[in-house]
C-alpha cells in the first residue's frame, strides 16, 4: 500500500518498522560503495590481452608508432570506431586516453578561438550559457561550472530532451552557444535519443550562429539487451538540416577496454575536425598510436568490438537486473520512489519522495553504503525537487550491489516515512 494513503497510525507503525529495520542494519557495519560508474575488475581483465599489446610497431600503412605524428589517430582504429560511431573515418579524430579532455579542449578553444561558425571567440561574448538536461553526468556541469559557462535546465523526457524547452531557450538568446547530450543510454537516466528528437535539435533556429551540440556518445555501444539500439546518426541530420557544425560527437574505449589507458574520439564536419586538430597540433606532436595501435589488433574489427561488448554485458547484466528486482520487490508499491529500467549504460536513476534525495544518501552513509551525492546530477548540485539520487551498480560484485540496494531501500523508505510523519 502507498505510504501517503496510511493513516496516521499506520505511518507510525510504518516509521518504526523502518527504524528498526534500519538500525539492524547498521549493526552489521557494513563498506559498500554504489558511486561511481566504473568497470569491474572482471570487466577490466576481459581485455587483458592488451598488457601484450601490440605485436611489433608498423601501422597498416606503414607508419612506425613508436615516432611522433598522425595527429588524427592511426587510420586502422579510426575505421573500426568510425564504423560503429556510424560516422565517416576521415570525420573521426583517435586521441588520447579521455573524451572529457577532448570536451574541455573543444569548448576551451571555443572561448578562446571561436568556432568555425563563430563570429568572435566566445570569450568576447558578455555571456555564454549552456542548455543542460538533468539529471545529466555531473563532470559536464562541473566541467562548464569551472570555465564560468552558465547553465540552465530542461527535462530530460522518454525520448531525449524536451525539445520545447530547448526551442524557447535558444530561440531569441544569443548567449545560448550550446547544449549537452548524452544521447545514448544517458548519464545517469539510461534515455536514448530518438532519431525524431535529434532532427529537431540540429534543426532547430538559433539566435547563436555557432550553437553547438556537444553530443557525448559514452554509452554507443554498451547494450544491455541483445537488442542493439543504434544512435542518431547526428552528423548526417544536421547537414541535412544545414547545420552541418553544430554537432561534436565525443566516444571512448574507457568501459570497453582500460577506463584509464583506452582511446577518445571525437566526430564533427571536416571543417570541425580541421579546426580541432588545428588547435591541437599547437600543443601536441601526435596521439600515443603505441596503445592504438594495440587497441587495433585486440579488435581486429567493428564486429571484434561488437563481441567484446557482449562479454561485458555478460557481467553487469545480472548486476542491473539485482537492482531492479530489489527497488521493485522493496518499493513497488510504496508510492514513494521512481526508477528506470536502463537498456544499455552504467547507471540506474531513482526519483525518491521529493524532499527526501539528501536524506537517503545521509542514512545509506551511516549504514556504511556509499552513494553519490544528492544533487550531483544537476548543474551546481542543486536539485531542486532533492529527489534524484544515481546508481552505479558496476564496479561492486553482484552480492554486494544485492547487500548495497537491500540498504538504499529501507532508507528510502525510512526517509519517506519520516518526511510524510513530520
Ligand atoms: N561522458 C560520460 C557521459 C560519462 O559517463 C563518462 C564517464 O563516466 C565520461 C564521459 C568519461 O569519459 P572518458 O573516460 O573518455 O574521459
Amino acid at each position: 500500500m502507498a505510504l501517503a494513503d496510511l493513516s496516521a497510525a499506520e505511518l507510525a507503525d510504518a516509521l518504526a518498522t523502518q527504524r528498526t529495520a534500519y538500525d539492524r542494519i547498521r549493526e552489521q557495519g557494513l563498506t559498500l560503495d554504489l558511486t561511481r560508474g566504473k568497470p569491474s575488475s572482471e570487466q577490466l581483465d576481459l581485455s587483458e590481452e592488451l598488457m601484450r599489446l601490440p605485436q611489433g610497431h608498423t601501422a597498416a600503412d606503414g607508419t612506425d608508432v613508436r615516432n611522433y605524428g598522425g595527429l588524427a589517430g592511426l587510420p586502422e582504429l579510426r575505421e573500426i570506431f568510425a564504423e560503429l560511431l556510424g560516422v565517416e573515418p576521415r570525420q573521426l579524430v583517435a586521441g588520447g586516453n579521455s573524451s572529457l579532455t577532448m570536451m574541455a579542449d573543444t569548448l576551451k578553444n571555443l572561448l578562446l578561438h571561436g568556432g568555425v561558425d563563430s563570429e568572435r571567440p566566445w570569450l568576447q561574448e558578455e555571456k555564454v550559457t549552456f542548455v543542460c538536461p538533468v539529471p545529466g553526468y555531473d563532470r559536464h556541469f562541473a566541467l562548464l561550472e569551472s570555465l564560468g559557462i552558465e547553465m540552465v535546465t530542461v527535462p530530460m523526457n522518454a525520448d531525449g530532451p524536451d525539445v520545447e524547452a530547448v526551442r524557447r531557450l535558444v530561440a531569441d538568446d544569443p548567449s545560448v552557444k550550446g547544449m549537452w547530450l548524452v544521447p545514448t543510454y544517458g548519464n545517469p537516466t539510461g534515455i536514448t535519443c530518438s532519431q525524431e528528437v535529434a532532427a529537431e535539435l540540429t534543426a532547430m533556429p538559433t539566435a547563436a550562429p555557432d550553437f553547438k551540440i556537444l553530443w557525448d556518445n559514452a554509452y554507443a555501444l554498451h547494450h544491455l539487451t541483445e537488442d542493439e539500439t543504434k544512435s542518431a546518426d547526428v552528423l548526417s541530420l544536421a547537414s541535412a538540416a544545414g547545420n552541418p557544425h553544430r554537432p561534436v560527437v565525443f566516444a571512448s574505449t574507457s568501459k570497453i577496454t582500460f577506463a584509464g589507458a583506452g582511446v577518445a574520439f571525437l566526430a564533427g564536419s571536416p571543417e570541425t575536425v580541421k579546426w580541432f586538430t588545428g588547435h591541437l597540433g599547437k600543443s601536441s606532436i601526435g596521439p600515443d598510436k603505441v596503445n592504438q595501435l594495440r587497441h587495433a589488433q585486440f579488435f581486429g574489427d567493428a564486429d571484434g568490438v561488437r563481441a567484446h561488448m557482449a562479454k561485458h554485458r555478460e557481467i553487469i547484466k545480472p548486476k542491473f537486473d539485482a537492482v531492479e528486482r530489489i527497488l521493485s520487490d522493496d518499493l513497488g508499491d510504496s508510492g514513494v520512489a521512481r526508477w528506470t529500467t536502463p537498456e544499455g549504460g552504467y547507471f540506474v536513476s531513482l526519483d525518491v519522495l521529493p524532499g527526501t534525495a539528501g536524506r537517503v544518501v545521509e542514512l545509506a552513509k551511516d549504514a556504511g553504503v556509499a552513494l553519490t551525492p544528492a544533487g550531483a546530477s544537476f548543474p551546481y548540485g542543486q536539485d531542486p525537487d532533492d529527489t534524484n539520487i544515481r546508481l552505479a551498480p558496476t564496479l561492486p560484485p553482484l552480492a554486494e550491489v544485492e547487500s548495497a540496494m537491500a540498504v538504499v531501500t529501507t532508507c528510502v523508505l525510512l526517509a519517506a516515512a519520516e518526511k510524510l510523519s513530520a
